[in-house]
């Protein structure tokens, strides 16, 4: 099956080059102020779509259960070390295009950082909708096109592209920036409600991150982020949406019920090839009686991106 590019963060450290070394301790913190202002306070399943190492994940305290899902095996194996190998987390290799869930399953989906590697943002909005039930919660984090700097750098003539049009830019290949207007026409568009927007980083200037103490940017950084719910023009923008649509094939009991230890993770899966349901549990494999195609489990991780040989 053909789906659009998949950035792949295979082998990448970007956890340490990027996060822990690269000074994005501004950034981070801001996020996770973000969070706790837009997450619900408890809940049941949480889908994390490209957990990568796990950097957000302990956020997400108030949910009995997380999915840590990205296209990257190694990624992965890097957050289980952080996080350890629990009944809590379920670590699944897949693609985006591609989920390999049962529809309505989720109380609430985040997707931090993501959107950006994505070429076909549509499709992949579409595919979180499908996994959540209704009422569910999807917190969405985008890269703003109409930002301060590129409207600046716009109107000096030093960028090309203009800040101001709906379409997404791709300015390093499996970069993009997208216009808010376009998030929320095509959230709006899949039947989602946006019941608040965050502008976060504010203050990602070079030379504003050396002289100014973080902690001082990041309690200025979340007083701005409320005006998010009136202008977006700062480079990182957080929504909260509300899947409003009714499920079209209700789980008796799903909702409200709390996990136990003993639930199996094997009832969430679908095969991500046919769609079958329920796939059948082997040694080291998921086997999908309907078109025979098997997905590995190795060392704690369901891997659904190409089916085994
Ligand atoms: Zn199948």
């Amino acid at each position: 099956m053909t789906t659009p590019p998949v950035c792949d963060y295979e082998g990448s450290d970007y956890q340490a080059s990027f996060w822990d070394k690269g000074g994005r301790e501004y950034e981070d913190r801001t996020e996770a102020i973000a969070l706790q202002r837009l997450l619900p306070k408890s809940g049941r399943l949480l889908l994390e779509l490209g957990a990568g190492a796990g950097r957000n994940t302990p956020r997400y305290r108030g949910f009995d259960r997380i999915v840590l899902l990205d296209y990257s095996r190694t990624q992965l194996e890097q957050a289980q070390q952080r996080l350890g190998r629990s009944e809590k987390y379920i670590y699944i290799a897949a693609d985006v295009y591609r989920l390999p869930f049962l529809a309505g399953l989720f109380d609430a989906a985040t997707m931090i950082r993501v959107l950006h590697h994505m070429a076909d943002a549509p499709k992949a909005l579409g595919q979180v909708k499908d996994v959540l039930g209704s009422n569910g919660v999807f917190i969405l984090e985008y890269a703003n096109k109409l930002n301060l700097k590129a409207i600046v750098r716009y109107f000096l003539g030093r960028q090309k592209w203009s800040p101001f049009t709906p379409e997404p830019v791709e300015f390093v290949k499996l970069n993009f920036d997208f216009h808010p207007k376009a998030i929320r026409n095509w959230m709006e568009g899949l039947g989602f409600r946006i019941e608040q927007t965050l502008t976060l980083s504010h203050f990602r200037v070079g030379l504003l991150k050396r002289i100014i103490p973080t902690g001082i940017l990041v309690f200025l950084d979340s007083l701005f982020q409320w005006t998010g719910a009136w202008w977006q023009l700062s480079p990182s923008v957080f929504v909260r949406a509300r899947k409003m649509e009714r499920d079209p094939r209700p789980e008796p009991g799903r909702r409200g019920v709390p996990l136990h230890g003993q639930d199996t993770v094997l009832t969430y899966f679908k095969c991500p090839d046919c769609g079958h349901s329920p796939l059948i549990e082997k040694t080291a494999h998921l086997e999908c009686s309907s078109c025979g195609k098997m997905w590995a489990v190795r060392d704690g991780i369901y891997d659904f991106r190409e089916p085994m040989k």
